[in-house]
């Protein structure tokens, strides 16, 4: 039941058991943050922590913390906690570098298993070499922008759909023989629709790809059961729903069937099994820590563990099957009161209905004549102190890809009274047209 009246979102945020969990945070006041998708809150005890890794661990104990305060091991003790959110287990997920990085480095890997003898015996004699990374164009650019390099570094060639749910028929198609990687963020950053992950890497597998799942929009943000699901590879981002702070290290995990066996491209000293024999070969270390690159950066990772442990919060709660609840309910909420809006505003719903293929956020567009308001229609809400923001659609085809209105939801801090004013909110800006006001139209470099 879905409640449509402010004292019923009341009354149910009063007996929400999560609402503890909002203690966990600093939010400002009269703000409505739904932008935890694209960077987390501040945690209430990340300026306490990193105030004590500066002062004490840095200042006072110097270059001894790398052994005293367990420094040299953040990049693993931060990615166990990791793990514990995306359905991996322990020793299996580092912290490091950035999503883009962590893919380049997967990616590779990826593509050299299947080319390897052992991965093509297994296969049909006859079968010819496998070229194609398969992606959907509406993926995250820089995951397209990472492939388009490596597809130019190795032959091979990156083929992309236009329709996501034409993936499976393709996977089952001829087209199939071709592929060696099925690379696809599980959760569409614009419009919030979610792939069903293990289905597609099942799917993947029939074929004889492999899969690499990007898990920007869904660690901390929907329940993920990697080792579950087999699959082979994942990389995430640490700033959005980890709350790891601007800039946060990504993660990646590779499964234990691959980990050990192969090499990752960016082989830097501490991804070394011995980095302080300073020897002159590279000799991966085991496992998971091959796949960090340099000197992991301690104030960021110290930064990035006080968000997963908001997350890890939680558990007493019911973990994250208890805040996935949550987020659709709150989601459900945003989406039945856009809905019950006067038609005349034309405001209209992207993100699928589906519970199954939803993520954690909800995406909106304008219909003509306000096709082209989203942006300062966004920029009158931030105004209003309700924070969402604003994707271009693509000029060639805005049918097919639209202006996008995107709001997150963040089951940790979220209420359904927040949800219920937002929608509010957004009404009041389109009916009065304050939108219009020219402070709402200059753009800054990031929307
Ligand atoms: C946010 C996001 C990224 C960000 O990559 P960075 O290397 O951290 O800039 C990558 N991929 C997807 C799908 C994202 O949503």
């Amino acid at each position: 039941m879905i409640a449509l009246d402010r004292a019923q979102c009341l009354a149910l945020d009063a007996a929400d058991p999560l609402r503890a969990l909002t203690d966990e945070f600093d939010l400002p006041d009269g703000v409505i943050y739904l932008d935890g998708n694209s960077l987390g809150v501040l945690p209430r005890g990340t300026a306490a922590r990193l105030q004590d890794v500066i002062a004490r661990e840095w200042g006072t104990d110097l270059i001894g913390s790398w052994n005293t305060a367990g420094w040299v091991d953040l990049p693993q003790r931060v990615g166990d906690k990791i793990a514990r959110l995306i359905g991996a287990g322990p020793g299996q997920v580092v912290a490091a570098d950035s999503t883009s990085l962590n893919l380049y480095k997967v990616l590779t890997v990826a593509l050299d298993i299947v080319e390897s003898t052992a991965y093509r015996d297994a296969e049909q004699p006859q079968d010819a070499p496998r070229r194609v990374i398969l992606s959907e164009r509406s993926n995250f650019p820089t995951d397209l922008y990472i492939a388009q390099s490596i597809a130019a570094q190795r032959d091979c060639e990156l083929r992309l759909v236009d329709n996501p749910a034409d993936i499976p028929a393709i996977l089952a198609s001829d087209e199939g023989a071709e592929l060696a990687v099925l690379m696809l963020t599980e959760v569409n950053y614009r419009t919030g629709e979610r792939h069903d992950l293990a289905a597609l890497t099942a799917a993947a597998h029939a074929a004889g790809a492999l899969t690499v799942w990007d898990l920007a929009h869904s660690a901390g943000a929907v329940p993920v059961d990697l080792v579950g699901a087999e699959a082979d590879f994942a990389i995430g981002c640490g700033y959005k729903y980890l709350n790891g702070g601007p800039g946060a290290p990504a993660f990646v995990w590779v499964h234990p069937r691959y980990a050990d066996r192969f090499r990752q491209p960016l082989s830097g000293w501490l991804g070394h099994a011995d980095p302080f024999a300073f020897d002159t070969a590279y000799e991966p270390a085991e496992g998971i820590s091959r796949y960090v690159c340099g000197t992991p950066p301690i104030l960021s990772l110290s930064a990035l563990e006080c968000g997963v442990d908001t997350l890890l919060a939680a558990e007493p709660f019911g973990g994250m099957p208890a805040l996935r609840a949550k987020s659709l309910e709150l989601t459900d909420l945003f989406i039945a009161l856009v809905d019950a809006l006067p038609a005349e505003l034309g405001v209209t719903v992207v993100t699928p209905r589906e519970h199954a293929r939803r993520g954690s956020q909800v995406s909106l567009t304008l219909a003509a004549p306000r096709h082209e308001a989203g942006y300062a229609v966004v920029q009158a809400l931030i105004a209003r102190g309700v924070i969402g923001d604003f994707r271009a659609g693509d000029p060639r085809d805005l049918e097919g890809h639209p202006h996008i209105l995107r709001f997150g939801f963040t089951p940790l801090y979220l209420s359904r009274t927040q949800v219920f004013d937002a929608v509010a909110h957004l009404r009041e800006v389109l009916d009065t047209d304050e939108w219009r006001d020219e402070r709402f139209a200059a753009r800054g470099a990031v929307t």
